[in-house]
């Protein structure tokens, strides 16, 4: 008889973003001449720059082309992607990362999610909470985390790091040593940094107790202060204890093509084992690659042209994030974020629980948001609000919000 792996039994029924489509669908069924404003689910809606439209046409070309067709892509990823990420991504900002540690992917869920392959299951690991929940979910499905606690919301063998507005919503040294530590900064959702000092601290404890940082930087091109690190190589000491996830998903509107990339140091070791053999063996035997065209693609990025492109599309939805977060102050909300990355993170009013104010935005003024309980138990009392929208539905989210 076949046996399912039960520690998926013990993950929550449904995935938080199907809670929200099914209580969007059941009231757009109800009310169909209510009109919806979307600001909630983590995607993007500007069209791909005009330069990565130009390489993605130019490489499908080739790849009708019997002189320039491509096959299989190598297991790390092309040369030319990885050389310009190492030169523009890395060194430009004083950090030793060479091609070569570099692996090309299809996104930073899958590398966030499958990095914990390489690490035993006796591993103790720590997140931010709340977070993004691919770190919690991918440690459960592997079976590192315990049951699950359905009055404490959590999963007895991790330890939740609470970002709370007291410690500016970044963690506080846990008492008890993790081995795997998962950092994502700027956060997701509460649009929280590290400043340098900080992230150097956690580089430090890293090393003393041998424990290895994930250190997620999916919205590193999101930040305008000139003291928060884009990467934790900014950082001494962290190429022998940090693995670092890159996406150029919000970066520059990949979400649907999908690339992104890991860094893992070749002095990265644990236990005195090299990490980096782990992942090649890895990445090597369950390429999650992603294809020729879409690399070339990716390339583009670091153009000149491409890279004001891309910086015009960061600007504008960074000018959304103003919109939402000063008219939520204005309308006397409590409101984080918004600076450093596309997430507004604001407090419930009457200390609504975040699911009552989801349901109370949804009826009340048709705009949607996401329930900050769904990134962790911390994140009760708080509502996540993206930036992702176009210019004129962030405008009018906010309008309908300070009438409530
Ligand atoms: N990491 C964080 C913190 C995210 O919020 C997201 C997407 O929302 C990802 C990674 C996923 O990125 P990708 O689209 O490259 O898989």
């Amino acid at each position: 008889m076949a046996k399912v792996n039960d520690n998926y039994l013990k993950l929550p029924g449904s995935y938080l973003f199907s809670t929200i489509g099914k209580k969007v669908k059941d009231f757009s069924e109800k009310n169909p001449d209510k009109e919806i404003i979307r600001l909630g689910i983590g995607d993007v809606t500007q069209p791909l720059a005009p330069a990565v439209i130009d390489a993605l046409h130019k490489a499908v070309d080739e790849m009708g082309n019997a002189d320039s067709f491509m096959g299989y892509a190598p297991d790390l990823g092309y040369s030319f992607l990885r050389e310009v990420i190492s030169e523009k991504d890395f060194k430009a900002r004083g950090c030793d990362i060479e091609a070569d540690e570099i692996f090309v992917s299809d996104g930073a869920k899958s590398d966030c999610g499958n990095i914990q392959e390489i690490f035993g299951l006796d591993n103790r690991i720590a997140v931010c909470d709340p977070v993004y929940p691919v770190y919690v979910d991918s440690n459960v499905m592997a079976g590192r985390t315990g049951e699950y606690d359905p009055q404490l919301e959590r999963f007895k063998d991790v330890i939740y790091m609470k970002c709370t507005k007291e410690n500016g919503f970044t963690p506080d040294i846990p008492s008890e040593v993790p081995d795997l530590i998962y950092l994502c900064f700027p956060n997701n959702p509460t649009g929280a940094v590290m400043k340098k000092e900080q992230l150097q601290e956690w580089v430090d404890y890293a090393n003393k107790h041998d424990s290895v940082i994930l250190y997620d930087a999916a919205y590193e091109s999101y930040i305008s202060e000139a003291d928060v690190p884009h990467s934790i190589y900014e950082c001494e000491g962290a190429r022998d204890c940090a693995i670092e996830f890159r996406s150029f998903s919000k970066t520059a509107g990949f979400t649907g093509l999908r690339l992104g990339y890991t860094v893992i140091p070749k002095s990265l070791k644990t236990g005195g084992v090299d990490l980096w053999p782990l992942w090649a063996r890895r990445h090597g035997t369950k390429y999650n690659g992603a294809p020729y065209i879409v690399q070339r693609a990716g390339e583009a990025v670091y153009s000149a042209e491409g890279r004001k492109q891309v910086e015009e599309q960061i600007a504008y939805y960074m000018q959304n994030a103003k919109i939402i977060s000063e008219g939520l102050k204005d309308a006397g909300f409590e409101a984080y974020g918004g600076v450093n990355a596309p997430y507004i993170w604001m407090k419930t009013p009457d200390n609504m629980t975040s699911w009552e104010f989801f349901d109370y935005l949804l009826e009340k003024g048709n705009v949607v948001g996401t329930p900050g309980s769904g990134f962790g138990p911390s994140g009760e009392h708080y509502f996540r609000l993206t930036a992702f929208g176009s210019r004129e539905n962030t405008e009018r989210a906010i309008e309908r919000i300070k009438t409530l």
